[in-house]
């Protein structure tokens, strides 16, 4: 006789090991979902083999790169909250609009969570007990039938969210799944809090408010692999776009003592991560027994430029949350015999249900604002165009008004493609109003346009405005002039501010051995141009 659904349930869900163990506050506060943890790396960030490099040059440091380039700043009203001006906010989206685009083609579907939830949610996923220090707790004033604070009862303490994996259980169990449905792929943008001591923060990288890539897959268990080695690629594309490394994979096992689930789910998931590793094609180390204790991770170690060492994206598999959140899904063989179907094939019946599915939580990128502390330090100022909060400027040869007023028909063709985005950017130049358009062309236009345009139309001599643009590292500058204004179609631009080894402009603009230092370029054609490098990731 086959068991009960509910005795099934219980025996697939996980079972403690024989030496029973409950985690301890120190093994969940340094392990607990550390694919979400910005502390245990923070140690790492500047640290660890550091190659040979000039003594005479000082290394990056973003903190001072972050204020010379005008992209974030701190307050002492919100310690440890980077508030990002333009230029940082700028390149925040760019990054997040990178994985938007790469979710369509990875199967992860956005979703929108909240910042706080009640104490029960945190008592349930075990941080109440474990990593309260660590969290913000919030309550409420009372409503207004409750202004007495003796009425107000425990339930209405709130913690502000570290992490976003219990929200994820919350989707997957508003309504029953199937196994039709499996693998489940949420992606989350959410700022996160984390109560770090004040001495300790700094800049980007030591902070207390944060955004993760982060993701969470719930998949059958003979999903795993697949999900792993697509997790792989999707890093590997992230980094080499954004020309970062190399980087090392490291794999870390079920630990010797203190870990739940059996032997044989670790044994399976842990092949399951290897079989993943091999299949990349990357070399990778085995780090034995420094899982944690609620599954195997894939660690991804980023060396940078100056041969330190980062971690950044992680993989880990989780047999803990599932069980917390009671996660199921139906499995193909009750399915079938209540539709009526006489199962006896024993795989199919292996596969009964309810099920527990495995939960797996990657981040790619890992906490945004870190790895902007790292690109920034990076790229050193020299941001490539597509993420360069300075792209473009046109600069006008002198202040004839003909001059300026072509200087800005080309900053509408280029960012508007011939919207008037001036005009409303600087409405006291406004006389008569603005007219109203087709306000239905202008908005799908300016959907498509991301550029940030900067005009300098200033008393100041072109050689000045120039080296102004330069020091300024803005990636392509636009001279306007009486030249340009009596050809009525083109502008004259500087395209080497990008770094091209492929040659995509030349081709764009179809001007095979002229230097990229004077292009003349039609407006019309330009905007074309100037999307096409932004899509090459150039
Ligand atoms: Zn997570």
């Amino acid at each position: 006789m086959r068991p009960s659904r509910t005795a099934q349930l219980l025996q697939s869900s996980l079972r403690l090991t024989p030496r029973a163990f409950r985690p301890t506050r120190a093994t969940f506060h340094h392990e607990y979902c550390s694919s979400c943890e910005v502390r245990e790396s923070q140690k790492d960030t500047k640290i660890k083999a550091k190659a040979v490099v000039d003594p005479l040059i000082p290394p990056a440091d973003h903190r001072q790169l972050g204020i010379q380039q005008g992209l974030f700043t701190t307050s002492i009203y919100s310690p440890g909250s980077p508030l990002f001006l333009p230029n940082g906010a700028r390149i925040f989206n760019k990054l997040v609009e990178f994985l938007r685009a790469q979710y369509t083609y990875f199967g992860f579907d956005e979703v929108i969570t909240p910042t706080i939830y009640r104490k029960l949610l945190w008592e349930k996923s075990g941080h109440w007990d474990n990593y309260a220090e660590d969290m913000f707790s919030v309550t409420g004033h009372g409503t207004s039938e409750a202004k007495d604070r003796q009425k107000i009862e425990d339930d209405e303490e709130f913690g502000l969210k570290p992490m976003n994996c219990p929200g994820h259980c919350l989707l997957y169990a508003s309504r029953p799944r199937s196994f039709r449905e499996l693998p489940i792929r949420y992606a989350d943008f959410s700022p996160l809090h984390r109560n770090e001591i004040s001495g300790a923060l700094s800049g980007l990288t030591r902070v207390r408010r944060f955004h993760q890539d982060d993701g969470h897959i719930f998949c059958l268990p003979s999903q795993v692999g697949k999900e792993i080695s697509r997790t792989l690629d999707f890093v590997r594309l992230t980094y080499e776009t954004f020309k970062l490394g190399p980087y090392r994979l490291v794999l870390s096992t079920r630990p010797r003592e203190h870990y739940i689930g059996t032997e044989e789910e670790w044994t399976n998931a842990e092949a399951a991560l290897q079989q993943a590793l091999d299949a990349s094609g990357q070399t990778w180390t085995l780090n034995e027994g420094d899982g944690a204790f609620y599954g195997p991770k894939i660690d991804i170690i980023l060396k940078d430029s100056d041969g330190k060492e980062h971690q950044t994206a992680t993989i880990q598999l989780d047999f803990q949350l599932p069980k917390r959140f009671e996660l199921e899904y139906q499995g193909q063989e009750s399915e079938q015999e209540q539709n009526g179907a006489k199962i006896t094939v024993p795989s199919l019946l292996a596969n009964d249900g309810p099920l527990r599915p495995v939960m797996i939580h990657r981040a790619v990128l890992g906490s945004v604002e870190r790895f902007m502390a790292l690109l920034i330090e990076h790229y050193n100022g020299h941001w490539p165009f597509w993420l360069n909060p300075r792209q473009i400027i046109i600069l006008t040869v002198n202040q004839d008004k003909a001059v300026v007023d072509y200087a800005v028909k080309a900053m509408n063709e280029i960012q508007g493609g011939g919207i008037n985005v001036w005009l409303r950017r600087s409405p006291d130049q406004l006389d008569g109003g603005i007219k109203e358009t087709d306000t239905a062309a202008q908005a799908r236009e300016l959907h498509r346009s991301t550029f940030s345009v900067d005009l300098d139309d200033s008393p100041r001599s072109l050689g000045k405005k120039l080296l102004d643009a330069k020091t300024k590292r803005y990636s392509v500058i636009i001279v306007v002039g009486k030249q340009d204004v009596d050809r009525g179609q083109s502008v004259t631009v500087d395209f080497t501010g990008i770094t091209d080894p492929e040659d995509h402009i030349r081709r764009l603009v179809q001007q095979e051995d002229k230097p990229l230092q004077k292009v003349n370029v039609e407006l019309k054609r330009l905007r074309e141009t100037l999307l096409a490098l932004e899509r090459a990731y150039l």
